[in-house]
């Protein structure tokens, strides 16, 4: 077996609490990606890093292994967390094609933890849990970037036990919320279980098992969805609008379909019209050593997914994070214009004649809040993507339903105007930037209206 020049790299985001090494162990990864010279010291993050197989086999030290492998490598959306998985989402929902989960080991699970299991199974897609900091147990004698069992072995028989107690601690709790789980190298059928990886992404210990999993999940649950067209039009998600000098306006974006080329008609997604414009550069980030001031990002004339990038273009003011960039042409510029439109109208569109109102700052943010609602069976007057502004809250307050008179506000501000507003008013806000914190604090707010007024 070898590389499989018809799949398509598989897309990974790191999802977790705060604070439990999301970022930490990105880094990780995106600094052994440059260590071992593949990927290049990549300086500017756009969006996702590419760990070649050719990385990840070297990392596990066995060459043996390369002929496993037909997937060519795995990308990691760089901007972790649950917020990220469903902002960025694809055709057929979310961008990501597996994640990882991270829980702190000696802290356990916390409301991210629980609500980023909650998102993934609803969205059917694989994931691994990492158990993270195992360095932080007390007496662990560190052993640098080595495979889990390599440095297990090598702990004293008083830190394996303590390792392990705290481990089926992390096992009970994925068994609490529904899932049955076991140590990676216990699980004989991923389908059913999930593969629990002790890890630290501090040293890199057990970083060489988690990559390693991640491809043979790749391989054996997601084959078809990786097939791709690699002469079809480019398909992306866009990850951010930035200013860049010199270029202007830009975005990052994942393509994760098809090729996008220098010069081509792209469709973008926007709140008002679909953007429509030309790719006037496609860029990568400069590696390290080619690093000059006046150029960070390196022109390339095409790329293929799956692939993060940075395009300049004309007119890019307005595009919507989390929303599509699809290539046309002018044959089928009208469908992609009217497929784009459509793709931000179906989140956006009133659909309860009367309800809450609801705001978010993402598009795939505000669907994924839309979902939740639905399932708790509560009536939505307006969803719309922004900041809580003065508008919002005059437009609430002419609600006569008092349970109606509300704005949920996830991941968004509340404007200076707008929160002098509230003052004078009865409308009552909620904002935060977990979910199921939102859903709980206005299911109990409805509980206490209800009580007040029997
Ligand atoms: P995030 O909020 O999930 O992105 O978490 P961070 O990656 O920012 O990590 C939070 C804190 O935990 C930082 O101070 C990290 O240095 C620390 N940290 C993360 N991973 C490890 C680990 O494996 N071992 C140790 N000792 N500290 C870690």
């Amino acid at each position: 077996m070898a590389v499989n020049e018809n799949l398509r790299t598989p897309i990974v985001c790191v999802m977790g609490h705060v604070d439990h090494g999301k970022t930490s162990l990105l880094d990780n990864i995106r600094g052994s990606a440059v260590v071992s010279g593949e990927a290049g010291a990549i300086t500017q993050h756009i969006g996702a890093t590419e760990v070649p197989i050719e990385s990840i086999v070297d990392k596990c030290g066995d060459p043996g292994l390369l002929n496993k492998f037909i997937v060519p490598g795995l990308l990691f959306i760089d901007t972790p967390g649950h917020h990220a998985f469903t902002t960025l989402r694809s055709r057929g929902g979310a961008l990501a094609d597996l994640a990882v989960v991270i829980v702190d080991i000696n802290e356990g699970f916390k409301p991210q933890t629980i609500e980023s299991l909650h998102i993934l199974k609803q969205h059917k897609t694989p994931f691994i849990v990492v158990a993270n900091k195992i360095d932080k147990i007390h007496g662990w004698n560190p052993q640098k970037g080595a495979p889990f069992l390599a440095s297990y072995n090598k702990q004293s028989e008083h830190v394996r036990a303590s390792l392990d107690t705290k481990f089926y601690e992390v096992i009970g709790e994925l068994y609490n919320h529904g899932f049955s789980s076991d140590r990676y190298d216990r699980v004989a059928d991923f389908q059913h279980n999930i593969g629990v990886i002790p890890i630290s992404a501090m040293t890199g210990e057990g970083i060489p098992d988690l990559l390693m999993v991640l491809l043979g999940l790749a391989q054996r649950f997601l084959e078809s969805n990786l097939h791709y067209d690699a002469e079809g039009p480019g398909v992306g998600t866009v990850l951010e609008v930035k200013e860049e000098r010199g270029l202007g306006t830009t975005i990052d974006l994942i393509l994760y379909d098809g090729t996008l080329r220098k010069g081509d008609t792209i469709v973008v997604g926007s709140l008002g019209e679909p953007i429509q414009t030309k790719v006037r550069a496609v860029l990568k980030p400069r590696v390290l050593s080619e690093i000059n001031v006046e150029d960070k990002f390196k022109q390339v004339s095409k790329v293929t997914a799956a692939i993060g990038i940075k395009i300049s273009a004309p007119n890019l003011d307005g595009a919507l994070s989390g929303g599509s960039v699809r290539v046309a042409t002018p044959e089928t510029l009208d469908t992609v214009v009217e497929e784009v439109r459509s793709e931000v109208e179906d989140v956006q569109i009133d659909t309860d004649q009367s309800g809450i109102t609801i705001k978010a700052d993402t598009i795939g943010s505000l669907e994924a809040l839309v979902n939740e609602l639905r399932k708790e069976e509560i009536p939505i007057r307006k969803a719309d993507v922004g900041d809580i502004s003065n508008r919002d809250i005059v437009e609430v307050s002419a609600i006569e339903e008092p349970l109606h008179s509300v704005i949920v506000g996830f991941n968004v501000n509340i404007l200076p105007d707008a929160k002098e507003k509230l003052q004078s008013t009865d409308v009552k806000l909620f904002m935060n930037d977990v979910i199921y914190r939102l859903i709980d604090d206005y299911k109990d707010w409805i509980k206490e209206q209800r009580a007040m007024s029997e």
